[in-house]
């Protein structure tokens, strides 16, 4: 290694992921030593697109990312019944806003346009930075520092491990122990296609049947208008899915989007279902106490895996690297300063976050796995009643509401 390597300031990131990428350019920037060690031979960001929220954005302005109008599309986003009926508006904070100087709450845009934004700054602020092709293996806390080790029998040895690969994450396997993953009971067909010019860009819409969800919301790719849409239906373990052909899964998507009225069910005639379409099966695992232990800590999908339903599992990975970086004020790595940092880390993200999980998955329940006769009854109230719209704002929006107006050094003006 040609770069510097300081006691004190080395901090090894496994995984270059959002979470990872955004941990790595915020400790560089804190004036640490970073190397970000991810297992392909180079990044590469999830297929589809993704929506971020203004907290999101202003971590990444921070950075230095340009949040410009080509970045992405502002969008007001709606619950709707299957004929479009709005059951839920979320409403903008105007004091968020006002501090933040971002308009809205939800931009959609394609997740490697944003990815690799965030790798352009990485690469400026330090081109070595990224060690691709390391696959981590174990490591071993001797409490004065901590060895890492590869696949390729590779070592490093640090001061601070950052586990930040993904739900399947090793470090966080052998800080935590088995994950205990499980299946959610959804299966998502996320997918994206190019403008449909009549369509309005400044509306998104989660429209819910009995047992599916059909969405679509306005997103900008390389700065171009598009549309992300996707249909969230029940699945398990062993749930069969349809053949892994594009004519298959088109035959599946159609007969999915039977029964919804709308904008909704007009993409399909505009995506290459062999290029554009992605499909997820949901995991979470039961939430962690901590997110840090000896000299480890993780963050994103390593120690809350989320589902869909809170569009927030990159946004909360951004926002975790942000954090953990805040926690140490630039300071030597010591025990005493980790031991300080980790608290205040475990302080501002550990409820934060699983909350907005645990949330997510309840949602996911709500509207997937309620037996007929109470999904009849849940769509009566939410058509007819404010129930749902108090219930986002209260589970979803609100602690994120509160979070951004605390984030007072990315604020761009007194609220
Ligand atoms: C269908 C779907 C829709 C979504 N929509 C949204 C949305 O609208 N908004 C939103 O904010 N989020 C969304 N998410 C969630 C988001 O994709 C994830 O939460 C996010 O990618 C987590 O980032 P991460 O960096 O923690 O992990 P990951 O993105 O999984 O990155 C982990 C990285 O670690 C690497 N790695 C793994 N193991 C090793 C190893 N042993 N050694 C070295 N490197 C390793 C991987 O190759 C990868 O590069 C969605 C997810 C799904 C499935």
């Amino acid at each position: 290694m040609t770069q510097s390597w300081r006691k004190g300031r080395r901090v090894a990131v496994i995984g270059a992921g959002p979470g990872g990428v955004s941990t790595a350019i915020a400790m560089l920037k804190a004036g640490y030593d970073v190397r970000l060690y991810e297992r392909n031979p180079a990044p590469k960001p999830l297929g589809g697109a993704v929506l971020l929220s203004v907290p999101v954005l202003a971590v990444l302005r921070h950075y230095g990312v340009d949040i410009g109008d080509s970045f992405g599309q502002k969008v007001r986003t709606e619950f709707r019944n299957p004929k479009g009926q709005v059951r839920v508006r979320l409403g903008f904070n105007a004091a968020v806003e006002r501090a933040m100087g971002i308009e809205g709450w939800h931009y959609g845009i394609l997740r490697s346009s944003a990815f690799e934004r965030m790798m352009d700054i990485l690469t400026r602020l330090d081109p070595d930075c990224l060690q691709a092709g390391q696959a981590f293996q174990s490591y071993e806390d001797t409490g004065d520092e901590i060895v890492v080790r590869f696949d390729s029998g590779s070592t490093v040895t640090a001061d601070l491990v950052v586990g930040a690969d993904g739900i399947r994450s090793g470090v966080s396997r052998q800080a935590f122990g088995d994950p205990g993953l499980f299946h959610v009971g959804l299966r998502v067909w996320l997918a994206w296609c190019e403008d449909i010019p009549d369509l309005p860009k400044d509306v998104g819409a989660l429209a819910h049947g009995r047992t599916v969800q059909a969405s679509y919301f306005p997103m900008k790719h390389d700065g171009k208008p598009g549309f992300e849409w996707w249909i969230v239906e029940k699945s398990g373990e062993s749930a069969p899915a349809p053949p892994d052909t594009p004519q298959a899964v088109e035959a599946h998507l159609r007969a999915l989007l039977r029964g919804f009225s709308g904008p909704v069910t007009r993409f399909i005639d505009h995506t290459d279902v062999a290029r554009q379409v992605f499909r997820w099966e949901i995991y979470n695992r039961p939430s962690l106490p901590h997110y840090t232990r000896g000299r480890v800590a993780c963050v994103g999908d390593a120690v809350h895996p989320v589902s869909p339903y809170a569009a927030y599992g990159m946004g909360m990975a951004i926002e975790d690297g942000y954090f953990l970086a805040r926690s140490f004020e630039g300071r030597d790595l010591d025990p005493a300063v980790l031991a300080a940092g980790f608290a205040r880390y475990e302080a501002e993200r550990v409820a934060y976050c699983n909350h907005q999980v645990e949330f997510a998955r309840k949602l996911g329940n709500q509207f997937h796995h309620a037996p007929a006769p109470v999904a009849w009854l849940r769509d009566q109230i939410f058509d007819r009643t404010g129930i749902l719209q108090r219930l986002i704002e209260k589970d979803y929006l609100a602690d994120a509401e509160k979070m951004s107006m605390q984030l007072r050094e990315l604020h761009v003006a007194q609220a």
